[in-house]
């Protein structure tokens, strides 16, 4: 990319602008906002009708995407999954999810992560920097360039910290909105559960979808598989989300990580259903990826998943669970990139925790 700029990420009046600066009347903005946001084009040459002088001139001092791919996978099952990076080798990756009615994807909104939980591939990586607005956007257009179908769903389930990342994740928010034409409500953004970022966000009243990674409803037990919780406990962080939900009228999530005897417990599930009583939300039941974090955690006995998830739906609570995809390609979170460590990933071996709001 050398230090020329990416045009991903830029609105159709800045891409206007950029147009009237090199000598072009501003609808050769507009048509270079359909090329690079409907079509997913990827080179100048694609770009027909526009015409080859000013081609030639955009690519003197621009790229259109910031991202190289460093490694495309496609799974049995059909997903891709792909690490990329903008020429710095520091890696992260992003995953294309066609289901039979509507296609997802899955974008990362970190290099790394600071947060540490202690079953995530990408928090044992530790944290390189934040992504740009236009690197979260490009990875939803390279993965769109794989597909005739049109990607309508897009979730921060990747790699990194959402809300560590506020502002150009909103950036990113909005330019899915007005230049992909995506609904805010297919947009889900996935937190650990910052308190005071949650309520920035609420503030922005976006219908986006909102999802706590909650993963246990007992603080000792969720302090130890989260150290957020030592910062923001359960009933402050699920005050939080309460709020969100009365602040943007949004049904609000739960992902609520299963690992072996750690926290598929009977009384977890009651405490579970205890605790979210009341609040229009989901909750999502994840069973552990296996990941080797050298604690021992286990995927739990399907009898145990059905269990946990009979006991709350007994008490009315709305379940689902995520059908683990793009096994036989670790698509998982963090995995492949993990198995990249050193190759391309420069990671530090401690990192505080950010928590300061
Ligand atoms: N940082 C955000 C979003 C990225 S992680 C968050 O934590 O919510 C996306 C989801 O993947 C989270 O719910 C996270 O808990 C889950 N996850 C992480 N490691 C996992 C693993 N080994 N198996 C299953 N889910 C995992
Ligand atoms: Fe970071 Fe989310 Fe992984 Fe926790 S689960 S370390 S917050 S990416």
């Amino acid at each position: 990319m050398g230090n020329r700029e990416p045009l991903i990420g830029k609105t159709t009046p800045e891409l206007e602008q950029i147009a009237v600066q090199l000598g072009e009347k501003a609808f050769r903005g507009r048509q270079l906002a359909k090329w690079i946001y409907e079509k997913a084009a990827r080179e100048f040459d694609d770009l027909k009708d526009l015409p080859k002088a000013f081609r030639d001139k955009l690519a003197e001092s621009h790229v259109i995407s910031p991202l190289t791919v460093t490694t495309h996978r496609t799974s049995t099952d059909g997903v891709d999954k792909l690490l990329v990076h903008n020429g710095d080798n520091q890696v992260y990756e992003c995953v294309l999810l066609p289901y039979s009615k509507r296609v997802s994807c899955c974008i990362s909104s970190q290099v790394g992560c600071p947060m540490g939980c202690t079953f995530c591939a990408t928090g044992m990586g530790g944290f390189d920097r934040n992504l740009t607005a236009s690197e979260i956007i490009a990875q939803y257009l390279l993965l769109q360039s794989l597909t005739e179908r049109r990607i309508s769903h897009v979730v921060f389930m990747g790699m990194g910290e959402p809300l560590l990342n506020v502002e150009n994740v909103i950036k990113a928010l909005n330019i899915f909105h007005d230049e992909i034409g995506l609904s805010y409500r297919h947009l889900t953004v996935s937190t650990v559960g910052l308190v005071p970022q949650i309520r920035e966000l609420a503030t922005h009243k976006l219908p986006i979808h909102l999802a706590l990674s909650l993963h246990s409803p007992i603080d000792e037990i969720r302090s130890r598989l989260m150290p957020v919780n030592n910062k923001w406990d359960v009933a402050e962080t699920w005050a939080a989300m309460r709020d969100y939900h009365a602040a943007t009228g949004r049904k609000v999530t739960i992902e609520y990580l299963l690992i072996s005897e750690v926290n598929d417990t009977p009384e977890q599930a009651e405490a579970l259903a205890k605790l979210v009583k009341g609040t229009p939300c989901v909750v999502n039941l994840i069973p552990f990826n296996w990941v080797d974090t050298g604690n021992g955690f286990q995927r739990p006995a399907r009898t145990r998943i059905n269990a946990f998830r009979s006991t709350l739906e007994y008490h009315q609570i709305n379940v689902t669970e995520r059908v683990e995809r793009g096994h036989d390609i670790a698509a998982a979170c963090g995995q492949l990139a993990g198995q990249h460590k050193g190759q391309f990933a420069r990671r530090t071996p401690s990192n505080p925790l950010p928590l300061a709001p």
